[in-house]
C-alpha cells in the first residue's frame, strides 16, 4: 500500500500502541515519530472507553492533539528504496518555544511550549520503512483521525452490505454465510501467499549451479540500506490490520 503512495486509517491494536524503540533522535510512539522533546505526560495516553460520549471522545482527544503537534512532519519521500525524511515540529512550524528564537518569528497559530533543551534537534531525520510499519498519515487518537475512522467504517458498512447478510471474520480466516450456524471452510487469501521459486529460462543455468553462483555473488553490489521495501515485499511482513 505504502508502495503505490496509498495512505490508510487504520485502528492500531494492543502491541502496536506505545512507545517503541527508534534509533534516530525521535520518539516512536503509537507508529507515528514525536520530537525527543515531547512532555512526558504527553507520551503515554489512554483512548475513550467503548461506548464513550461524544463531550467524552473530546476530553481524551485534546491530549492526542494536542501530543500531535509535538510529531516529525515528512519533508521528503518515501524514495525508491522507501525511506522517508522528517523534520522536527519547532523546524516544521508546528510549535514555538522561547528557547528556540527562529521559532518565535513564525506564526502565531503554532503553540508555545516550554522546553529546555539548547537545539530543537539535529537536522533532517530519515527512516527507513521497516521502522514506521505502523505510520498513518493522520495522527493516531486525534479527532481528525476519529472523522477518518468513521468515513472507513461507512465504506466497510457498505462493503458488508453488498455481501448480503453474510458475516465475514478476515482475522479468524473463515466466512459465516447467510445465517449459516456453522463455518464455511472457505479461506479467506489473507495476502500472505508466498511466490514460488522462479522458472528458470530455458539455456540458462539455475542459479544453484556453484560457478555461476560464485559469480553472481562476486558481481552483486554492496548493499546500501536495510528495511528497504524490496527486502520488506521479499520477507513477507506482517500485514497492517484492515
Ligand atoms: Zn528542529
Amino acid at each position: 500500500m505504502s508502495t503505490l503512495r496509498i495512505h490508510q486509517t487504520f485502528q492500531p491494536v494492543t502491541h502496536q500502541r506505545g512507545d517503541k524503540p527508534f534509533s534516530g533522535d525521535a520518539l516512536l510512539i503509537d507508529g507515528q515519530l514525536f520530537s525527543p522533546l515531547l512532555p512526558d505526560e504527553l507520551r503515554d495516553l489512554p483512548v475513550p472507553p467503548q461506548g464513550a460520549s461524544e463531550d467524552e471522545k473530546l476530553v481524551y482527544e485534546a491530549k492526542f492533539n494536542q501530543r500531535a503537534r509535538w510529531r516529525l512532519t515528512r519533508h521528503a519521500g518515501p524514495d525508491e528504496d522507501g525511506a522517508t525524511r522528517w523534520r522536527c515540529p519547532f523546524c516544521s512550524g508546528l510549535l514555538r518555544s522561547r528557547s528556540f528564537p527562529k521559532t518565535m518569528r513564525r506564526s502565531r497559530m503554532a503553540p508555545l511550549v516550554e522546553t529546555e533543551a539548547e537545539c530543537c534537534c539535529s537536522g533532517i531525520l530519515t527512516a527507513m520503512p521497516i521502522e514506521l510499519p505502523w505510520w498513518q498519515s493522520i495522527t493516531f487518537g486525534t479527532t481528525a483521525w476519529r472523522i477518518s475512522m468513521a468515513r472507513r467504517q461507512v465504506v466497510e458498512s457498505a462493503n458488508s452490505a453488498l455481501k448480503g447478510a453474510a458475516f465475514v471474520s478476515l482475522n479468524r480466516g473463515f466466512f459465516r454465510i447467510m445465517g449459516w450456524s456453522r463455518n464455511c471452510p472457505a479461506r479467506v487469501h489473507s495476502g500472505r501467499l508466498q511466490p514460488g521459486p522462479r522458472p528458470v529460462p530455458q539455456g540458462q543455468a539455475r542459479p544453484d549451479d556453484d560457478a555461476q553462483g560464485r559469480r553472481e555473488a562476486q558481481a552483486a553490489p554492496a548493499r546500501r540500506r536495510s528495511g528497504t521495501w524490496a527486502e520488506l515485499t521479499k520477507s513477507g511482513p506482517a500485514p497492517p490490520p484492515t
